[in-house]
This record gives structure tokens, sequence and C-alpha cells, in this order.
């Protein structure tokens, strides 16, 4: 698999997910992406994406400033 940004090769790693929000930030670490060795870019599987939504959406209801989730402690 190579980069859809540069072309470069993409190995599977770990990336922190960051969610900017308005009034608040989540931080979702250590989910699993395919990264590019040659600008960073990182690409998530579609089961990936659907989890991280669930995750980003459960931490909304929470309110707090900043969240700061491990994404294995949320996946069963
Ligand atoms: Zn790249």
């Amino acid at each position: 698999m190579n980069c859809f940004m540069c072309k470069g090769h993409v190995k599977p790693g770990a990336v922190n997910h960051i969610v900017d929000l308005e009034d608040s930030i989540i931080i979702v670490k250590n989910v699993p992406a395919n990264v590019c060795k040659q600008c960073g870019e990182a690409f998530f599987d579609h089961d990936i994406v659907k989890k991280l939504e669930a995750i980003v959406e459960q931490a909304k209801q929470s309110k707090a400033e900043i969240t700061v989730i491990n994404y294995y402690d949320n996946v069963a």
C-alpha cells in the first residue's frame, strides 16, 4: 500500500487521533493506523473509523474540556 498524498511507503502503526471541538478536545491514543513513513499521514481502516466515531460520540457526553482516551480501553 502506498500513501495517497505523496505515494510514500505506508506501514502499520498507531497514532493519536485528536478531535478539536469548539469548547473541548478529545484525544484518542494508540489508534491502529497505516502511517506513511514519508509524510506522516495516517490512514484508518473502515472498521477503525466506525469505532473511533463511537468513542468520540461517547466522549462528547462527558462535557469535559479535555478528554484523553486509550483506544484499547474502549475496544472489547
Ligand atoms: Zn505520504
